[in-house]
């Protein structure tokens, strides 16, 4: 029996360490598919196109929603990014945990989408650390930062629409805390229906005295 895929989206303020919390739990656990979002962004130093993101123009991207190429998107900080279809349904229908790193707005329409699907936000222990590890980065223009800490404010008072809660204070405690979340979703009763069902036959043909 395969085990059914589940989809965990990860959301979290921009600082909060979850771009290196998924690089470093796909090292560890090679069984995740890491979906690959669209961006009209530009890509910052060192990033790839097809690996950290799909770099797209504003046209290409409006054409992509049109065509119901994605399954959600959003705009965050003057860009839109997006979650494409075709790459998220394929590794759910071969039973693989397909994991969405996106903003809350992204997340709702999810959860509207896949009931099931397993909400997680990733946070600092402070919002000093998030501003330090933001402007740290020195990848924004201190303007957009600003605009990342005012988003940040929204976010936050989303979060209870999340399940769980992850505090990035260590990078390997908190990769351990997110798989054991997953594997705990596993073993829900809804996901082992078939096997359920069969003890129960099994058990009404003992009492039965078969
Ligand atoms: P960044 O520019 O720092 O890579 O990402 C900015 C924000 O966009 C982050 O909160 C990130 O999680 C979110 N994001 C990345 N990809 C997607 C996506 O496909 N859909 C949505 N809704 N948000 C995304």
């Amino acid at each position: 029996m395969t085990r059914q895929g589940i989809l965990i989206v990860v959301s979290g303020f921009s600082g909060a360490g979850k771009g290196t919390i998924m690089r470093e739990l796909m090292r560890r656990y090679g069984q995740y598919a890491l979906s690959v979002s669209a961006t009209t962004r530009a890509p910052r130093t060192g990033e790839t196109e097809g690996k950290d993101y799909f770099f797209k123009t504003r046209e290409a991207f409006e054409q992509m929603i049109r065509d119901g190429e994605l399954i959600e998107y959003a705009c965050y900080v003057n860009h839109y990014y997006g979650t494409p279809r075709a790459y998220v349904e394929e590794m759910l229908a071969q039973g693989r945990d397909v994991i969405l790193e996106i903003e809350i707005q992204g997340a709702r329409k999810i959860r509207q989408q896949f009931p099931e699907a397993v909400l997680l936000f990733v946070t600092t222990k402070d919002a000093q650390t998030l501003r330090e590890r933001l402007a740290g980065r020195g990848t924004e223009t201190p303007e957009a930062i600003a605009q990342r800490l005012e988003r940040a404010v929204q976010e936050s008072e989303g979060i209870e629409e999340y399940d769980y809660l992850v505090v990035n204070d260590e990078l390997e405690t908190c990769v351990e805390e997110i798989h054991a979340v997953i594997e705990s979703e596993h073993r829900r009763i809804r996901y082992h229906m078939e096997l359920v069902n069969k003890v129960r036959e099994e058990l009404r043909s003992f009492s039965k005295g078969e």
